[in-house]
């Protein structure tokens, strides 16, 4: 009925859970501005990132701590050596991490958070792609093996 969608002033954007593309380009512009960082790296097998900069939905400061891949135990390491001619359990960092806001406030509309507290879900919802590596540097080393 009424087109709310005037200016949103900064920092009250309404809670939605979205992944629309529109929010990853422009997360790939704060990237390419280094407004939007992110930092993969390895560490006993468990590849994590750090995601941290504004959040290109509700303009807030969000710091995300994600873990990709956690190692594998035990026997799941021949095919993987197989595959990729590596004697090594090396874990690779994906040259894509999803991200989402967790810019620490509740934005309005936002449901509770799954584990059944009376809180609001933290962040404005929105979940993006990024590319772990810098955009104007071939990454930390060790990321040049592509293949
Ligand atoms: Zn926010
Ligand atoms: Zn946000």
């Amino acid at each position: 009925m009424v087109s709310e969608h005037t200016e949103v002033p900064d920092g009250d954007v309404g809670y939605e859970n979205t992944a629309d593309p529109v929010w990853a380009g422009r997360a790939l512009d704060l990237y390419q501005q280094r407004l939007l960082q992110v930092a993969a790296f390895e560490t006993d097998g468990v590849v994590s990132a750090q995601v941290w900069g504004r959040c290109p939905r509700c303009g807030h400061e969000i710091d995300d701590q994600l873990i990709l891949t956690t190692p594998v135990v035990g026997n799941g390491r021949g095919l993987l050596a197989i595959v990729t001619g590596r004697g090594r359990d090396k874990v690779k960092i994906p040259p894509m991490v999803e991200a989402g806001c967790g810019c620490g406030r509740a934005h309005p509309g936002a449901p509770n958070r799954p584990d059944g507290s009376a809180e609001a879900v933290l962040g404005c919802g929105v979940s993006f792609y990024l590319p772990t590596t810098q955009p104007d540097a071939p990454g930390p080393c060790g990321l040049r093996d592509s293949s």
